[in-house]
């Protein structure tokens, strides 16, 4: 695990998709091993450091936009009870309907407990995952993602938004808007990450980066179902990790 380096884990997002956005700490990701991935490093196995930490953030929360997004590098099932507890009371105390989550694909048969637990406030559960790419081959044998299925619609029958990692070798024009395309054809939201370097063994590709950032981020930039992370910090939590699952 990493030493909290009092990252900040709590922002307002005032633009698009208007949110308060809290980043928690969990057990850590369970699937760990995505070959581009150190955001899993930000866990720790006591539930109750945990849940200090977790307390903290939560109390910030206004409910200034009805719209909670809770982050913590991994899957909401790896939050302990009592956090997910005060999750709930949060939402309740503060009038907040939308509650995001990110979730592994792994954990995807506990997405539907974890709309029915918030179904009785009335409050809208929406589950992000991590797809990165829709390229299975690519997804799979190279970044190592663990999704074993090729089909977008099956992923879009669990979850409701989709993160894409763009920004890598091997990565085109062509290839990086056909996944947004996919994307914003199966899920409500699409969240595109900008490979930033780290110590894992995928680095971002300047040339592929450059790409994107003249010929896709144009087209996308305005549009409301897309966010762009240029850089991991940009929706205002994370530090050394940034992450959204
Ligand atoms: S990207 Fe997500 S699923 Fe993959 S290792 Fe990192 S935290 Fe786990």
């Amino acid at each position: 695990m990493l030493e909290d380096f009092n990252f900040n884990r709590y922002s307002v997002i005032d633009e698009k998709n208007k949110r308060e956005i809290v980043m928690l700490r969990g057990s850590g990701c369970k699937w760990r091993r995505c070959r581009f991935c150190d955001y899993h490093f930000d866990f720790s196995t006591s539930k109750s450091d945990n849940y200090d930490l977790n307390k903290k953030q939560l109390e910030k929360v206004t409910g200034i936009y009805q719209k909670l997004e809770v982050i913590n590098s991994g899957s909401f099932v790896d939050l302990d009870e009592e956090t997910m507890h005060l999750i709930e009371k949060t939402c309740v105390d503060h009038s907040i309907k939308e509650v995001h989550f990110e979730c592994h694909w792994i954990h995807r048969e506990e997405i539907a407990d974890l709309r029915k637990s918030f179904e009785k406030y009335k409050i809208n559960v929406k589950v992000k995952i991590g797809v990165e790419t829709f390229d299975n081959l690519f997804r799979e044998c190279y970044l190592d993602k663990g999704i074993d299925t090729d089909s977008a619609s099956e992923i879009a029958g669990y979850f409701d938004e989709v993160c894409l990692l763009q920004g890598i070798p091997g990565q085109t024009v062509m290839s990086m808007k056909k996944d947004i395309e996919t994307g914003l054809e199966y899920f409500e939201r699409v969240c595109i990450n900008i490979m930033q370097e780290n110590k894992k063994q995928i680095k971002p590709d300047p040339a592929v980066i450059a790409d994107f950032v003249r010929e896709i981020y144009p087209i996308y930039s305005e549009d409301t179902r897309v966010d762009i992370l240029l850089e991991n910090t940009a929706f205002g939590v994370g530090g050394v990790t940034g992450h959204a699952e």
